[in-house]
């Protein structure tokens, strides 16, 4: 459809192709991801997104929403529709004293994080500084916190909303609480969220923070002592195990360029001798070849992982939770590990549970609180070349892990079918949200998501 065309009122600024900076902006962070949307509406206010609503409803053109553009399958954009971009809106207020912050939907997590820790307060997210705040959030949010404070929903004070039908409508424990409980973790399913209302909590800013290495031969064992490691840990400790090849780094001593390594990357939120004392045994485990665990300012760690996870490089994710980390899981994990290909995969295996599993399952549209290890089994390359080849490794990782899947993050999925977006939730969640779909969006505007159809 031409833009002469296109219907509504909208005022801002419509970025179609033949533009300057079309191409900038139909960008999104994965770059397998290559999609020409007939418009683009960079909404700088909740009245341009109540306009851009309208827009997107009375054209009858698919309609994509983006917070940070870092949907791993790419659901922030489209061929032949309408993006809603909301990535002008970067309002943040920190009230400090009464710890809680207004943050508006293009906010990314390093922008939120700068401004909260310079109170020493933090919303917990998660641990890519460019990730979107909005999707994040919709989805649930872990990250380095998540065991100390919970999920990024679990500080959600209020959100507001605008509807299919252009509405605005603003969701709490008071106003629309089914509402509230299903904007905590069932996606951008009911309307365009332009603003959340956060509780912070005390954090740092130092903590003691990094990852410590090993070669990947001592995999096996170092697993096994972190699995038992753990589970004696206090919600302080938060920790990721990635397995890749070290990259080329100035601290990356030049032995271990490109080979295959295992890390355990810790974030101690408490007291630092305290928490010394409690890594102490990780680092004295067998012979790790890099210790960058010490004390630093939380945003300093914050955005440690960001040079692995760069805008544009080629993406390919499948995530599975598990109860627990097994032999046979960890057997599985480092053989397939060994073969990983290219110079750039590397993916986390997320401990969960402490703070996350002591709200009540039935208090968000978030599953899963029970699950002890979340992975991302993630193929990284530079582009095309090589791509497939990693992505089939992805597959055959995840499907050994097939008999201990539990469930799944739904920000963690790709396009994975129904019953994955079931699975997701669980049958009784599902259904509840699809309730709430038939009432906020029965016509389906809002389908570019982990999709919930009204009927
Ligand atoms: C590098 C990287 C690191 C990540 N790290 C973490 C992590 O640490 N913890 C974690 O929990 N997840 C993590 N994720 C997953 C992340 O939560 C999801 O990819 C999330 O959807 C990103 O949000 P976004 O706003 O950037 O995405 P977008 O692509 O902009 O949006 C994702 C989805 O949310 C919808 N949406 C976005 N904004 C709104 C809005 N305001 N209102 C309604 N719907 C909206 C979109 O329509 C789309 O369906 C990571 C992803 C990447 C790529």
């Amino acid at each position: 459809m031409e833009l002469t065309a296109l219907p509504g009122s909208f005022r801002g600024e419509l970025i179609r192709p033949g533009d300057p900076s079309y191409d900038e902006h139909r960008k999104v962070w994965n770059g397998s991801i290559d999609r020409s949307p007939t418009a683009i509406a960079r909404c700088a206010s909740t009245q341009e997104v109540v306009d851009a609503v309208g827009l997107a409803r009375e054209s009858g053109l698919r309609t994509a929403v983006r917070g940070g553009g870092h949907s791993f399958p790419g659901h922030s954009t489209c061929d032949d529709g309408i993006v809603i971009d909301l990535s002008k809106m970067k309002g943040i207020e920190v009230d400090p004293d009464g710890r809680t912050a207004r943050v508006e939907a293009g906010v990314l997590l390093g922008e939120l994080d700068a401004a909260t820790q310079e109170h020493g307060l933090a919303v917990p997210a998660g641990i890519v500084t460019h990730t979107g705040l909005a999707g994040l959030t919709l989805g649930g949010g872990i990250g380095w916190l998540h065991r100390k404070y919970g999920l990024t929903v679990d500080q959600l004070i209020s959100a507001t909303m605008v509807t299919a039908t252009g509405d605005l409508v603003r969701a709490s424990d008071a106003e629309n609480p089914e509402l509230f409980w299903g904007l905590r973790g069932g996606g951008g399913n009911f309307g365009v969220v332009t603003e959340f209302e956060f509780r912070l909590n005390p954090l740092g800013p130092t903590v003691l923070a990094g990852p410590i290495f090993w070669l990947i031969e001592e995999s096996p064992e170092v697993l096994r002592f972190y699995r038992d490691w753990i589970a004696e840990a206090p919600n302080e400790l938060m920790t990721i195990v990635m397995h890749r090849k070290a990259p080329p780094l100035d601290f990356v001593p030049a032995e271990l360029h490109g080979r295959l390594i295992v890390g355990v990357v810790c974030c101690w939120s408490g007291d630092l001798e305290e928490g010394e004392r409690v890594i102490r045994p990780l680092r004295e485990f067998g012979s790790a070849v890099l210790d960058l665990c010490e004390p630093k300012p939380f945003v300093e760690h914050q955005s440690m992982l960001d040079p692995s996870f760069p805008h544009g490089r080629w993406y390919y994710m499948r995530s599975c939770d598990v109860a627990e980390l097994t032999d046979e899981v960890i057997d599985i994990t480092v053989e397939h590990s060994m073969r990983i290909q290219s110079p750039l995969t590397s993916f986390p295996i997320w401990q969960l549970g402490g703070a996350i599993s002591e709200v009540g399952d039935e208090d968000t549209a978030f599953d899963g609180r029970a699950v002890g290890h979340t992975f991302n089994i993630t193929a990284v390359t530079e582009d095309e070349e090589g791509f497939e080849q990693e992505r089939d490794w992805v597959r055959s990782f995840w499907s050994a892990l097939e008999p201990f899947h539990q469930s799944v993050y739904v920000n963690f999925l790709m396009e994975e079918g129904q019953d994955r977006i079931r699975e997701a939730y669980g049958p009784a969640k599902y259904e509840r949200l699809r309730a709430l779909k038939r009432e906020y969006d029965p016509d389906n505007l809002f389908r570019l998501n982990q999709n919930i159809p009204p009927d």
